[in-house]
């Protein structure tokens, strides 16, 4: 079964490390508005939620655990066989 990223939403912090390393892995340089992955803010900011654009919900960038996984240090990003990006 094909590996995807579990998002565990409780856990996240909104440290927003995850898009960082998105964006480095895609562009070599921090640029925030190019990473795959995004955290909405809601409930004026006291939640956060990671969010996956089209491009990334379809296949992962990589076989090995992508950067936005390895980057999270609450556990909100797993890379299992049956997770569902954004589900
Ligand atoms: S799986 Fe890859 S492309 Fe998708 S958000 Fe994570 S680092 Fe970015
Ligand atoms: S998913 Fe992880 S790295 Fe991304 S904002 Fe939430 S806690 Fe931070």
């Amino acid at each position: 079964m094909q590996k995807k990223i579990k998002i565990n939403y409780d856990l996240c912090r909104g440290c927003r490390r995850c898009e960082i390393a998105c964006s480095w892995r895609q562009e070599g340089s921090v640029q925030l508005k190019r990473a795959k992955i995004k955290i909405k803010v809601k409930d004026q900011g006291a939640t956060e939620l990671p969010i996956f654009e089209q491009q990334c919900k379809i296949r992962p960038c990589t076989k090995e655990t992508p950067r936005c996984v390895t980057a999270c240090n609450f556990g909100a990003l797993e890379f299992i066989e049956g997770g569902i990006n954004n589900d």
